[in-house]
């Protein structure tokens, strides 16, 4: 079965408002050299007003770096999955091993989130990390497994369509250092046999699975010709318009 390759861009708290739009104007009118790559350009809260100002009438589409489970109510400082949705957010990455790290999230957290990604419409890319040494690949697998398991729980089949996952091994990200593409293969194949155990087989085959960490475009053809790679998730490269750029031509 195809998949339509995507890319993604995950800014952090990388970018200024000031410095989003140009990139978007940038980039923009290049991508539609690519229609067979998705694209997804995520930005820190700050910015998604200009990006999705910037990114109208484009290809290009705009996804948050996080969202709160509840839509509404005193929650000071979170960010309603509605309002993202009402702005025009399409996208949202959920428990980036950055937010299970540092904010402490949980595997329950990333589960209430992805079911109010998915109650609002939007498509939530969750993360599956891998933040600890694992002694053997059982160990591994299992490790995998559970973080899928406990993400997924819940959620209708109709809505497994507009998900998407991201093996994202901790150690990999922002180290320069990507995981080779054929032990990352191997992981994106126990991601997708989960998600086949769980919901069936044409539901797995139809689920786009990325891997993230260290992406750069001396990399990314081989990590891409893996048959279970749908796409990447990039951090540090993707800060540059013209490396985004490159990155898409070789997804292409
Ligand atoms: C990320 O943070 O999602 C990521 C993959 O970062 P980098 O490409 O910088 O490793």
């Amino acid at each position: 079965m195809s998949r339509q390759p995507i890319v993604v861009a995950n800014w952090k708290m990388n970018k200024l408002p000031s410095e989003a739009e140009g990139y978007i104007q940038e980039v923009a009118p290049k991508l539609a050299k690519y229609p067979n790559v998705d694209t997804v350009l995520a930005g820190q809260d700050v910015l998604l007003n200009a990006m999705v100002s910037a990114a109208k009438g484009t290809s290009v589409c705009i996804g948050a770096e996080n969202v709160y489970w509840e839509d509404r109510g005193a929650y000071t400082g979170e960010t309603s999955p509605a309002a993202l949705a009402d702005l025009g957010i399409q996208v949202v990455i959920i428990g980036h091993s950055e937010r299970r790290n540092y904010f402490r999230e949980t595997d329950e957290m990333v589960n209430l989130k992805t079911l109010a990604a998915l109650r609002n419409g939007l498509m939530p890319i969750i993360a599956i990390d891998e933040a600890v040494q694992l002694e053997s690949e059982n160990d591994h697998a299992h490790w995998i497994v559970n973080q899928v398991v406990e993400s997924l729980k819940g959620v209708a089949i109709a809505d497994l369509g507009r998900v998407m996952l991201a093996y994202e091994p901790t150690a990999a990200i922002g180290s320069g250092q990507a995981m080779g593409p054929e032990i990352t293969q191997k992981s994106l194949r126990i991601i997708r046999q989960t998600v086949a155990d769980m919901f069936g087989q044409p539901a797995a085959d139809q689920m786009r699975i990325l891997y993230g960490g260290s992406v750069k475009p001396t990399n990314a053809y081989e990590l891409l010709a893996q048959p279970d790679i749908d796409g990447v998730l990039v951090g540090d490269a993707a800060l540059d318009a013209m490396t985004f750029i490159e990155l898409v031509s070789l997804a292409d």
